[in-house]
């Protein structure tokens, strides 16, 4: 009997698996066998190893929600038949994928690793190797029958995040990723530490699969001096539903009337704002200023302590479900 754990490993692109192009000297993805290749030691893995590949290995930049949506068909269709799944992805849209996919597959009872890495595979000093192969093992890892980690996440640089919790921080470190609001669930030394306080509890609930999301939201970063004439005009986008307003501090924006007039309208008009800080750590507190009690009054939604990636998914998952204001509200007062 073939006690092994058994792990799906998606290809999707990135630098991971990315080669120079003779003539222009940019890198571009390339096919999963030139990845497969360059890393001998996955045969030696004692896990059993299904990969493979989208299609189209793209540079994640290129992401968007039909690529989440064939990931996360290509997780749901093959749940029952492996203990654990490996994304390989591009750095520079990971955090967004992973959030989107943690609010796609709910109720899910088994890993999800993301993983990818700042120099291509085929470099002496990659840091994919070790992605990869500690991705694959937390991917693995069991205890008394069941997964340690049974969420989406990112693995990076020794470190295992809560997906919707992580963003991109550098782009020449190989510490490329953080989690301020949320511990790590995981550190990787000679041993794997689990954080198993921080990890996800294991659901008995069934997995379900809502891949309709809905695009038509705006970010809008409030800067000194923003104009109400421009918030009207973003806010004025055909087919736009929502808007995600990225404040300062604790929430707080100017309380100019004109401003705030511009945001009242839009959510009389039926659609939601939520309101995220331009902080990396800490969480909005409506109310806590006199500059977001007026946010408040006109019926801005607090997206706490919320990624902008993660409240942007959210968001897309909520107008994906023709939620009005009322229902985004509970949404991100719940977590899920
Ligand atoms: N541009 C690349 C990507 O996101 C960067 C990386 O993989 O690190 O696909």
């Amino acid at each position: 009997m073939n006690t092994q754990p058994s792990i799906l490993l998606i290809y999707t692109g990135g630098t991971i698996g990315m080669v120079e192009d003779p003539a222009t000297g940019q890198l571009k993805p390339f096919d999963f066998s030139h990845l497969h290749a360059q890393i001998p030691e996955l045969n030696k893995l004692n896990v059993k190893l299904t990969c493979i590949s989208v299609k189209q290995p793209i540079d994640s930049s290129n992401m968007d929600p039909q690529r989440w949506t064939e990931i996360a068909d290509t997780i749901f269709e093959n749940y029952n038949m492996h203990n654990g799944f490996v994304v390989l992805h591009g750095s520079d849209t990971m955090a967004y994928t992973a959030s989107a996919l943690s609010f796609m597959l709910l109720n899910i009872n088994k890993p999800v690793i993301f993983t990818g890495s700042q120099l291509p595979i085929g470099t002496i000093r990659t840091d994919g190797k070790e992605n990869i192969l500690t991705a694959i093992e937390i991917a693995a890892a069991r205890e008394n029958g069941k997964p340690v980690v049974a969420e989406v996440c990112i693995y990076f640089e020794y470190k295992l995040f809560r997906g919707n919790r992580t963003s991109k921080i550098s782009t020449t470190q190989f510490n490329a990723f953080s989690s301020s609001n949320y511990p790590l669930l995981a550190e990787a030394g000679v041993t794997i530490q689990y954080n198993h306080q921080a990890i996800q509890k294991i659901t008995d609930k069934e997995l379900t699969s809502f891949t309709g999301f809905d695009t038509n939201i705006a970010i809008l970063r409030i800067y000194p001096g923003i104009s109400p004439a421009l918030i009207r005009h973003m806010l004025a986008a055909p087919g736009l539903k929502a808007a995600i307003l990225e404040t300062f501090g604790a929430g707080n924006m100017t309380t100019n009337d004109a401003v705030i007039n511009e945001l009242k309208s839009f959510i009389a008009s039926g659609k939601s704002i939520v309101n995220i800080t331009q902080c990396h750590t800490g969480a909005v507190e409506q109310g806590k200023y006199e500059t977001s009690a007026k946010l408040n009054g006109i019926g801005v939604i607090s997206g706490h302590d919320m990624t902008s990636e993660a409240a942007l998914t959210k968001l897309m998952y909520c107008l994906g479900k023709n939620m009005g204001p009322n229902q985004v509200k509970w949404a991100f007062a719940e977590n899920w």
